[in-house]
């Protein structure tokens, strides 16, 4: 499908709240379109390096990211994740080769969130565009949903007030812009917390794998950050006490806790003001979908606003925001149940029901992130 836009339409502007890595995907993507979109973030710079939160790299968004030239970038940097299983009292219940999906890419590689922005901003700068840091958008109700107008405030106490013609609200979950949209984020919290932290190890270690534990109640998942550092997330207080470490520690990085909403916006638009990423929907991290779905929000939009479709927005992304929390919601339930009867019932046929080549091509597609709609402006097959 074409990308026909008019000179005329790529003069509107264009400003970008927030430059994670979906605000950051969709400045890229308007940018290599000949857009000049602005880009604000209150933070100080992008997500510290060792604050490795969003972590797997899906086979959909390299190829999201592939015209832009960076999807080969994050692979040269990536951790491959070439097998992926479950295990329960030491019985292997699951296992996946992930390379087992057909397309381009692996399902899914590991890269921490920081590296995944510090890639997008260079893209981004060589179309002489960086994030300005340390400008926030104030909450005020946007009254004029066509033409909004929003107060910045800048760390030096002084604030400017704008009115681009698009403003796309990609200010985290506790967005401002949907804040001032008026919009709610329904939904439920998840009882259980879940817990985090990243080791680095001494020795040498295999980082090729992903791998759930099952303590029945409770989970340990294992997932590769870089080369000697390897993730631990937990539903359980202890679980480092059940950590078989691979190697001596080096240091312990980053811990963390928190606790799992299932929140989405409906609609995703109003007006000229967008909502992307997690601004518009947040979910557990089971099945590495977060930062994944956010960028292929940004993509989708800024391709629609080059077609001069945006208004399609969120009719378009609704249906795959809603698929992809169903799915984060049967997961996060299958590893966090606490019901003994429940518990034999899923090790007993969730291995029976993964023989099947269909049942594992399904899961592998939803690893690999194929399961929502194909961009249409990419026209090789994944
Ligand atoms: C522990 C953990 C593990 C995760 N693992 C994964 C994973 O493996 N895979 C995956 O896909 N996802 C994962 N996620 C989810 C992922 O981190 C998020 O989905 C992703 O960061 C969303 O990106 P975003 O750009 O929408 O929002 P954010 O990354 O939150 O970025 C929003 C930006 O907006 C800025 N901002 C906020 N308010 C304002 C304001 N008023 N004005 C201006 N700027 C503002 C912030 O400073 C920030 O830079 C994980 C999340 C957590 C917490």
């Amino acid at each position: 499908m074409g990308e026909g836009f008019g000179e005329r339409e790529k003069s509107r502007s264009i400003l970008i709240a927030g430059a994670g890595p979906v605000g950051l995907a969709a400045a890229l993507e308007l940018a290599r379109r000949g857009y000049r979109p602005r880009i604000i973030d209150d933070g100080a710079g992008p997500t510290a390096m060792e604050e490795s939160r969003a972590l797997g790299v899906n086979a959909r968004t390299l190829t999201l990211l592939s015209p832009a030239g960076v999807a080969e970038r994050i692979l040269a940097a990536a951790q491959p994740i070439e097998r992926f299983r479950i295990r329960s009292d030491k019985k292997i219940l699951v296992q996946l080769d992930t390379r087992e999906v057909k397309g381009r890419f692996g399902a899914i590689c590991g890269l921490s969130q920081g590296a995944t922005e510090r890639l997008l901003m260079e893209a981004l700068s060589a179309h002489d565009i960086s994030p300005e840091w340390q400008t926030a958008v104030v909450a005020e109700a946007i009254s004029n949903f066509q033409k909004p107008e929003i107060t910045l405030r800048r760390i030096d106490g002084t604030s400017e007030t704008v009115r681009p013609d698009i403003l796309i609200g990609a200010d985290g979950a506790h967005s401002a812009v949907r804040k001032a949209l008026g919009a709610g984020f329904p939904g439920k919290a998840l009882e259980a917390f879940f817990y985090l932290a990243d080791f680095r190890y001494a020795g040498p270690i295999d980082t090729h794998y992903a791998e759930i534990s099952l303590f029945d109640p409770g989970m340990v998942g294992r997932l590769p950050v870089t080369a000697d550092v390897i993730r631990y997330i937990s539903t359980l207080e202890d679980f480092e006490s059940r950590i078989v470490h691979p190697a001596a520690i080096a240091r312990k990085i980053w811990a963390s806790q928190f606790r799992i909403n299932f929140r989405h916006v409906e609609p995703m638009a109003k007006g000229n003001v967008f909502l992307v990423g997690d601004a518009a929907h947040i979910h557990s991290p089971a099945g590495a979908r977060g930062m994944n779905l956010g960028i292929e929000d940004a993509c989708w939009l800024a391709w629609l606003i080059a077609e001069g479709r945006e208004q399609e927005y969120s009719a378009l992304r609704i249906p795959a925001v809603k698929l992809v929390l169903k799915q984060t919601y049967g997961l996060t339930r299958l590893v966090t149940m606490r019901n003994p009867l429940a518990i034999a019932v899923r090790n007993l046929f969730a291995p029976l029901f993964l023989r099947f080549g269909s049942a594992r091509r399904t899961l592998l597609r939803s690893v690999a992130g194929y399961d929502t709609p194909r961009p249409p402006w990419i026209d090789w097959a994944e």
